[in-house]
């Protein structure tokens, strides 16, 4: 009952987003014949965002990888996570259309009539496009034989400290889900034409980024990333001490048994063996993080116990819990690379212990390199366009340090067993090492 008792409002149409414990791909088609129907007549559905599905866990749910694009290109961040805004429009894009878009579709000069067997073969070539998207979609989660589990405070999150990871995972057919579990309403805005979408101002940045999310998702191929809540249950918090922070609907001031129910009826159903989230100081201190990991913890505990809300599905204990990390060396890399190209300093600091950030290199126990898929890394980030400035001076870097540190991720095992590890720390390279598969 808990996902179903939030109404989600026109403005969260969210395309592929799927809305806690519902199932909402947007214009989802049910049979394979259907869609083959609407990709030769254009994709009739392209912009019907379906209704919040009923059944949690009945198999509905868009899981796999998206057949998006992803060839972009780099830029800059700004901060680990700045939170901010831009244009609502054009929420419905989803899954199908994206196929439609895939495919090779020669375009007849005016006048000129395609040779049928041209014509035969740009359907046939859209149709398995199309079929390809489904199959991802009519998977249960237990046809993933590895599942991974993230959750995240705001949009953008998942993408600047585990985006390569996602990109990696999904790849080698690893379900992804992802949980956010705000819009990142309170975001500072970092695109002047999109200034007025700022809370204080049209305050509609939560539905904008919801729209960046979904592209960031499309370009890390991950299709199954979902709102704690629904779209707009709670709101982000802001910083302490600012007015944001004192609303009744913020995640700060969530009730934690609401929010970890939420939590575990989706660990229930997607059953992951490797759940990722911040530590207790939520990477920098934003009370969005910290609560992200309270909640992360307690359902992670809770999801495994089969006393706990049997209404919320089976039980399930995932092996491992990561929180996400930084090591100070690379940090201390950073800095010093932009310092000796002449650069401003990064974060504005000589040394790597004046960051609020940053864990020393002993207590990084897994180093994820996903170098192959910073390229998906950097198309998601700069999908999150208001909170990410492209071309900055950290990317102009990206020749040496700037796409090192950033396709190589790093996380501290918090609960579960080591797998086995390599180099001097004996860190895992793998998420799931040591992970019996069930
Ligand atoms: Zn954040």
């Amino acid at each position: 009952m808990l996902a179903s008792n939030h109404s989600v409002a026109a403005g969260d149409r969210v395309g592929p987003v799927v809305v806690a414990g519902t199932s909402t791909p947007a214009g989802s088609v049910s049979s394979r014949s259907s869609r083959r129907a609407s990709a030769a007549g254009q994709a009739s559905s392209s912009s019907t965002a379906g209704g919040p599905a009923s059944g949690r866990g009945t198999g509905a749910t868009r899981y796999g990888a998206v057949t998006g694009n992803g060839a972009r290109t780099a830029g800059s961040v700004n901060a680990p996570c700045s939170v901010t805004a831009g244009a609502c429009q054009n929420l419905g894009r989803h899954t199908y259309a994206r196929a439609m878009t895939d495919a090779t579709l020669p375009s007849p000069e005016p006048g000129e009539r395609l040779e049928r067997s041209s014509a035969e073969a740009v359907l046939a070539e859209a149709a398995t496009a199309v079929d390809a998207a489904g199959e991802s979609a009519d998977m249960a989660p237990l046809d993933f034989p590895r599942r991974l589990l993230l959750v995240h405070a705001h949009p953008d999150d998942e993408t600047i400290g585990t985006g390569a990871t996602m990109a990696r995972y999904a790849a080698e057919n690893v379900l992804v889900t992802l949980v956010t579990c705000t819009l990142g309403e309170e975001g500072e805005v970092l695109v002047p034409e999109l200034a007025h979408l700022a809370a204080d101002r049209d305050d509609q940045l939560g539905p904008h980024r919801l729209e960046e999310l979904a592209t960031a998702m499309e370009a890390l191929r991950v299709s199954d990333h979902r709102i704690l809540g629904g779209a707009g249950r709670w709101r982000d918090s802001g910083m302490i001490g600012t007015p944001a922070n004192q609303r009744a609907n913020c995640f700060w001031r969530a009730d934690l048994d609401e929010a970890v129910r939420e939590l575990v009826a989706i660990v229930r159903e997607v059953r992951p063996q490797v759940v990722v989230t911040y530590d207790e100081n939520g990477g920098y201190g934003h009370p969005d993080h910290i609560q992200a990991h309270r909640v992360a913890v307690a359902a992670f505990e809770a999801a495994g116990d089969p006393a706990f809300s049997r209404d919320l599905g089976e039980a399930w204990r995932p092996g491992k819990l990561y929180w996400t990390a930084i090591p100070k060396s690379a940090l201390q890399q950073g800095i010093d690379a932009l310092k000796a190209s002449g650069n401003e300093h990064f974060f504005g600091v000589d040394s790597a212990d004046d960051l609020p950030f940053g864990v020393p290199d002993e207590q990084i126990t897994t180093e994820v390199d996903a170098s192959e898929h910073l390229e998906a890394k950097v198309a998601a980030m700069r999908s999150h366009r208001t909170q990410i400035e492209v071309d900055g001076p950290f990317f102009a870097l990206s020749d040496h340090i700037g796409q090192r540190a950033f396709g190589i991720e790093h996380y501290i095992l918090a609960r579960g067993e080591r797998g086995p590890g390599d180099g001097p720390h004996g860190r895992e390279a793998d998420l799931f090492a040591g992970i019996t598969h069930s």
